[in-house]
């Protein structure tokens, strides 16, 4: 099941009459089957839009379909869809086996599918087994939600909201709670989940590489305005704007003002890139793994002052100035480099972002 969000906004009104534009005017298109991210920092409006699929706000203005239906004035329960949130709110006087079978049980269609009460008492044994199966808790099932550790509870979660076949899963920030390797398991978990069941996903999330390691597509957000919509790897490399270049990769891309000049991006005074645009000022961003060290000089390359250098892992992270801006570079460890040293770069193909005053992408040289 697809969905489509055509003009979607929600402003919000204070008492004090002040207005805030939570979501404003999103049309995108989500895939069928695919896993999608809605990415950015806080206040961007993430949750709302969450909340506005899920029909637990109501849009100030446009429409939302799931497939070819209009559910924009459909409650929640009428819209066949899944919710989890980041705490978990399972019931705690409840086994595992009845928080997943609890909401088959209320459901008014499911009654009406199954009229006689036992074949209802063996259609839920059925769905509630099998969806165990799937989030893998099939040993749990007689437990207390108390008695389980986070990533099993957030599992339970998922497998009560998978259980009523929904066609559309909405996850809020379903890891934010786990610590950091359990964070990782649970979304691969959640990948696989998905991808067994092939439900419509939309993942809410501030944390880029969560959104990078699991989706399909990601859609980044910011101010309540999208910023990019495209697949993990397309907003890496080629981000949209200085913004999204920022938000995604870790350790962060690096940002400064050059001169373009006869055709060459000048860098710590030297032609350091080609690239075929009017002379001016640009923004640039180089992400730190795109340096390569060289030893010949000459136009292509240019110079730098390490001011400190550290070992991680199999490579050395080094800092120095680039146009007066403190950056950083990631290269491998047989490089002899030491703090104080002057050292050339050239760099990767495609490496170098430019954008305009405003922001908005150029092209990559
Ligand atoms: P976070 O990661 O902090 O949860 P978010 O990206 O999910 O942030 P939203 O919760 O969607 O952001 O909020 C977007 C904007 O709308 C924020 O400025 C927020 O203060 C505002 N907002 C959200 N809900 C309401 C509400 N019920 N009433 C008034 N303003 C709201």
């Amino acid at each position: 099941m697809d969905i489509r969000l055509e003009g979607l906004t929600k402003k919000f009104t204070s008492k004090e009459n002040t207005e805030t534009i939570a979501v404003n005017n999103l049309s995108v298109t989500i895939q069928s089957g695919h896993l999608v991210g809605l990415l950015g920092p806080s206040g961007c409006g993430k949750s709302t839009t969450l909340f506005l699929l899920a029909g637990l706000h109501e849009p100030t203005s446009g429409k939302i379909f799931f497939g070819s239906e209009d559910v924009t004035a459909l409650p929640p329960e009428k819209r066949g869809i899944g919710l989890v949130f980041q705490n978990y709110a399972l019931y705690p006087h409840m086994t595992v086996y009845e928080n997943i079978a609890f909401p088959l049980r209320n459901s008014k269609s499911f009654k009406s599918a199954h009229p006689d009460s036992r074949q209802r008492r063996e259609a839920i044994d059925e769905i509630v087994l099998n969806t165990a199966r799937i989030v893998a808790i099939e040993q749990l099932l007689m437990r207390k939600p108390a008695q389980l550790s986070g990533g099993q509870q957030q599992r339970v979660a998922i497998a009560r909201a998978i259980a009523k076949q929904p066609k559309v899963l909405l996850l809020d920030e379903p890891l934010s709670n786990l610590d950091a390797r359990l964070r990782i398991q649970t979304r691969e978990e959640i990948r696989r989940i998905q991808q067994k069941t092939g439900i419509t996903t939309v993942f809410v999330t501030h944390d880029q590489e969560e959104a990078m390691s699991i989706t399909d597509e990601i859609i980044v957000m910011k101010d309540g305005l999208v910023q990019q919509v495209a697949s993990p790897q397309e907003t890496y490399m080629h981000p949209a704007n200085a913004f999204v270049a920022r938000f995604m990769g870790n350790p962060p891309i690096n940002f400064f003002d050059a001169h373009i000049s006869s055709g060459y991006i000048i860098i710590n005074g030297d032609r350091a890139v080609e690239a075929d645009l009017p002379d001016g000022e640009y923004k640039v961003g180089i992400r730190p793994e795109s340096f390569v060290p060289v030893s010949a000089s000459g136009d292509g390359t240019f110079h730098v002052d390490v001011a400190y250098k550290a070992t991680i892992g199999r490579d050395f992270q080094i800092r120095f100035p680039l146009n007066g801006n403190d950056s950083e570079a990631l290269i491998e460890s047989d490089y002899e480099v030491s703090e104080g040293d002057t050292v050339r770069f050239s760099l990767k193909r495609s490496g170098v972002h430019v954008f305009d005053a405003k922001g908005d992408r150029i092209g990559q040289w």
